[in-house]
């Protein structure tokens, strides 16, 4: 298995690691966010949400961010990716793009 030098995770690029990076050192969790682990990313329509909540229910890593009963974005730091939010909008509020796309845009 190949080592990774996690004194110099500061330095990650997305384009060193398309794919999403999880490092496998033991005990590195306070070194980074999870966000890393991240090679798609939801975006957001506030638009187009109504507040239903539904993302917020069934969002694995609590990455969506709520005031006073309303949405008012995603944890980039701590969302993982998993597209969950995506699929139970029933509004079209959420889509997915590649963390490349989202460097591009
Ligand atoms: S992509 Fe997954 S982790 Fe990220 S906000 Fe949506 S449900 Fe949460
Ligand atoms: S599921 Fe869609 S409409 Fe409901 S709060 Fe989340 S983004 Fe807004």
């Amino acid at each position: 298995m190949a080592t990774f030098d996690v004194d110099s995770f500061e330095d990650w690029k997305p384009s060193d690691f398309p794919q999403g990076f999880v490092c496998p050192e033991a005990g590195n969790s306070v070194k980074y966010k999870t966000g890393g682990w991240r090679s798609r990313r939801p975006i957001w329509d506030p638009e187009a949400c109504k507040n239903c909540m539904l993302c917020w229910v069934y969002c694995p890593d609590a990455s969506i961010q709520v005031k006073d009963g309303a949405m008012t974005g995603i944890d980039l730091d701590h969302c993982k990716g998993c597209g969950v939010c995506v699929s139970e909008c029933r509004f079209g509020a959420l889509k997915m793009i590649t963390e490349s796309e989202a460097k591009e845009a």
